[in-house]
């Protein structure tokens, strides 16, 4: 069985007073019995803070982007190596906004993969079709293809440590959820290709998460789907409250 794993990515929202008031009020109320992995994925400024809070608690801290050198002139991006000494667990990469407002490509996204696992670091890797893509019939080519980049060359061994975030593109902050049945469907056929790709073990192992305005009132529908084995959530991930009813669903 495949534990859900449900994470905030709270993109650049909060001040850093906020994001520790958030984590100081959910870290010891995460549900005790274990069912679900529970992350928060920080602006980067505030990770060593929520770390040093969620330590001995059942709450991961993760980043939400970074680069795949260990270190140089690169000014202004974080590196794996530095994210793995501060003892981030989860990194989010390839998220959609990444790719389309900072050019992220699937090559780049490669290169961070391989740089988070060699770093300890989880990576959360995100795939997701657009509107014109999904009107087209495109979906399955597009996220197949962009997750099929994103592992490559890596090991069996290696990705099924891995997380997938399926997000469609038009899904995410427009109130517009993926049906349950059409996020399973797509995570279903993101599973068939990894199947292929990297054997029957790998692909029964690895989670797949949905992102896309995923909210209380519709988590468990999603997470009651054979292939959906956890969220990844932004605005509903933003409020304390709102966080943990996700959490109680998993
Ligand atoms: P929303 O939950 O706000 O739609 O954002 C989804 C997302 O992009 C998570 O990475």
């Amino acid at each position: 069985m495949r534990k859900p794993i449900i994470a905030a990515n709270w993109k650049m929202y909060k001040t850093f007073d906020e994001a520790v008031e958030f984590v100081e009020a959910i870290k010891d109320r995460i549900p005790s019995e274990n069912k679900v992995d529970a992350v928060v994925c920080a602006p980067a400024l505030y990770l060593p803070t929520l770390v040093e809070i969620a330590k001995e608690t059942d709450l991961a801290i993760g980043a939400q982007n970074m680069h795949y050198e260990e270190e140089g002139a690169f000014t202004g991006e974080i590196s794996p190596k530095q994210l793995e000494a501060i003892q981030v667990d989860y990194v989010i990469l390839g998220h959609s906004e990444r790719r389309e407002y900072f050019n992220e490509t699937d090559e780049a996204v490669n290169k961070k993969v391989k740089a988070a696992l060699a770093h300890g670091i989880v990576p959360i890797v995100c795939c997701g079709e657009t509107l014109e893509e999904r009107e087209a019939g495109l979906t399955e080519k597009k996220v197949t293809n962009q997750v099929k980049k994103a592992l490559a060359d890596l090991s069996p061994e290696e990705v099924q440590h891995i997380v997938i975030a399926y997000e469609p593109i038009w899904a995410i902050g427009t109130g517009k959820t993926a049906t349950a049945d059409d996020a399973n469907a797509v995570c279903g056929h993101i599973r068939q290709g990894i199947e292929e790709l990297f054997g029957k073990d790998v692909a029964e192992n690895i989670r797949i998460q949905y992102g896309g305005s995923v909210k209380p009132e519709n988590i468990e529908e999603l997470l009651s789907k054979e292939h959906i084995d956890g969220a990844l959530v932004g605005g509903a991930s933003l409020q304390v409250e709102s966080y943990l009813k996700l959490l109680e669903a998993g």
